[in-house]
């Protein structure tokens, strides 16, 4: 066990990367917290160390183990997202391969990659399951707690036991992110944007989705934690309408372009179609489709302007568990232009003149997230599929 540094924060050491490791009785889950994956976000690593502190200053005797990872260290100790690349969005299986062999000018976030990654195949190697992953982030814009998620049917039964918005398949517009990578071995992995960076409820609202991550996940139980009715009261309290969402627009930020949002959107906002939300190079920018203002952007660093959402409805999210359950996805590759990739089970290559009669909405009931267009052809992977091991 480490002992956490818990006041006031202000170097961080890459000697010093695994906050706190807690190894309980064998029966348990392993359940695995990430903080400060951007160097900006530094609630998150403050909940770390409460929690930490808490778990050792009342004796808390965990079942199965726990472990606490800080990510961009650099970039914490410089108070920026990045310095070279975002490492939330360099996570693609060739990169780490060829990251692997290379041995000599690496990034200063590929430095940071590289340690993680042994860090999480010693946990996955050594460890066992069921394994949960969990990445706390903060916001630029005002917001209520959310969570996102891929939309396998393990993550979105472990998501409903928090009572704010679940923002589903975000992963389909970015590439890399951490917590993808992690999904395709078939692993829990919820990601937490806890509000906005400076605000210090951003930093109880972890704390409290990290405590009720470790009930619900059965590392602990409730009684363990006295004030556990506190913390469960905080995210409830939000009152937010517990609804999944699922991303219906992206507007993604192209080469040098000046964009500015309108100030004051905050996350989940209602807006109507033509509303204004923002200016490129001058120019006004008008919402395409009504839904939720997602993820506006309130700082330099990014590529996304803004996402819109659209909730997604009880009947879809029943029949999509049905459908899954049933193995209804086999009667995809019985379309004309659609077939097995034969070297991956979880792909089917798509014709995109048919994905354009069926759309994307069929392949994501059946749990397929589109990855990549390759070769004239769109792939689409699914997303719930057997653990495997980590290589
Ligand atoms: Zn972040």
């Amino acid at each position: 066990m480490i002992q956490p540094e818990t006041q006031n924060r202000t170097a961080f050491s890459h000697e010093r990367r695994i906050l706190g490791q807690f190894y309980g009785t064998n029966k348990g889950p392993t359940v695995v917290i990430f903080a400060g994956i951007h160097g900006n976000e530094k609630a998150g690593v403050h909940a770390a160390d409460k929690v930490i502190h808490r778990i050792n200053e009342s004796h808390i005797k965990l079942n199965g183990n726990l472990h606490f990872i800080l990510g961009n260290i650099n970039a914490l100790n410089k108070g920026l997202r990045f310095e070279n690349e975002d490492l939330n969005r360099v996570w693609q299986n060739d990169h780490i391969v060829e990251l692997e062999t290379r041995k000599e000018n690496l990034s200063f976030e590929e430095r940071e990659q590289r340690d993680i990654l042994q860090i999480i195949r010693n946990i996955l190697n050594g460890q066992q399951g069921p394994f949960y992953f969990l990445d706390l982030h903060t916001t630029s814009s005002s917001s209520v707690p959310f969570i996102t998620i891929s939309d396998s049917l393990n993550n979105r039964k472990f998501s409903s036991h928090f009572p704010i918005p679940v923002v589903l398949g975000i992963e389909e517009y970015l590439d890399g992110p951490l917590l993808t990578y992690i999904n395709e071995y078939g692993h829990i992995a919820l990601g937490f944007e806890g509000g906005a960076h400076e605000a210090a409820s951003s930093i109880i609202n972890c704390e409290a989705f990290i405590w009720k991550a470790l009930v619900h996940s059965k590392c602990m139980q409730e009684s363990q934690l006295s004030n556990y009715k506190h913390f469960k009261s905080i995210l409830t309290d939000l009152a937010c309408e517990y609804k999944f969402f699922a991303i219906k627009y992206r507007y993604e930020l192209k080469g040098k372009e000046q964009f500015a949002m309108k100030p004051g959107f905050e996350n989940f906002e209602r807006i109507r179609k033509n509303d204004f939300l923002a200016k490129s190079n001058g120019h006004k920018i008008v919402s395409p489709r009504g839904g939720r203002i997602f993820m506006p952007l309130y700082q330099e660093l990014g590529e996304d302007g803004f996402f819109i959402l659209k909730k997604v409805s009880k009947f879809w999210l029943g029949l999509s568990i049905v459908a899954r359950k049933l193995k209804f996805n086999h009667f995809l590759r019985l379309i004309p232009g659609v077939r097995q990739d034969p070297e991956n089970n979880y792909t089917l290559i798509v014709n995109p003149h048919v994905a354009r009669f069926m759309t994307r909405p069929i392949f994501h009931l059946f749990g397929y997230r589109q990855q990549i267009y390759k070769d004239d052809k769109l792939h689409f992977i699914k997303r719930d599929r057997k653990i495997k091991s980590f290589l």
